[in-house]
């Protein structure tokens, strides 16, 4: 690599712009998080912020788009298979449904946000689905029931709509 491009390389990596000390989510101690601005390929310029309770390993993790155009209330169809590859962005203060499955991620102090593909918020409902059947919080019935749509859905054999409402405008999907 030449140092003309090296430079290159440098300009779009994440750039600090800024740290800050906030009572952990979860335990109240003080916890240092970061934030880095990101000027992703296809998505536009992302705020990114990360943290780690050092006393309890609680994560914080958020992002947001900076450019986001005012979008607040997005409804995006998945009809066919290559819609599964599309990008989510979810900030923290989004709401996040899937109205045909009945699943719903709500914004609160714990809310994470984060950027992957319609699959990739598939699989965490699925995680989140495991999790509630294990500990026993959702009954044998909906658990099989929930699962096979969702692994419809995962195949492509489903249509379903994804809406996102984002009071701050940071979330989007991304198509291209
Ligand atoms: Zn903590």
């Amino acid at each position: 690599m030449n140092p003309e491009d090296e430079k290159k390389e440098s300009r779009v990596g994440p750039t600090l712009v800024g740290e800050e000390e906030i009572p952990c989510p979860a335990c109240q101690a003080p916890m240092k998080i970061t934030h880095h601005v990101y000027d992703m390929p296809h998505v536009g310029r992302v705020l990114l912020t990360s943290g780690r309770c050092s006393r309890c390993g609680y994560r914080v993790s958020d992002v947001m788009l900076l450019d986001g155009k005012g979008k607040r209330h997005v409804e995006f169809s998945v009809e066919k298979p290559e819609d599964l590859n599309k990008l989510v962005v979810k900030a923290s203060s989004a709401t996040l449904r899937i109205p045909e499955l009945g699943l719903e991620m709500k914004p609160g102090p714990a809310a994470q946000g984060f950027i992957t593909t319609v699959e990739g918020v598939l699989r965490r409902f699925l995680d989140v689905l495991d999790f509630l059947c294990r500990s026993g919080e959702a009954d044998e019935d909906t658990c099989r029931e929930k699962r096979r749509e969702l692994e419809e859905a995962l195949e492509g054999r489903k249509k379903f709509k994804l809406v996102i409402d984002d009071p701050l405008g940071g979330s989007a999907v991304i198509e291209w």
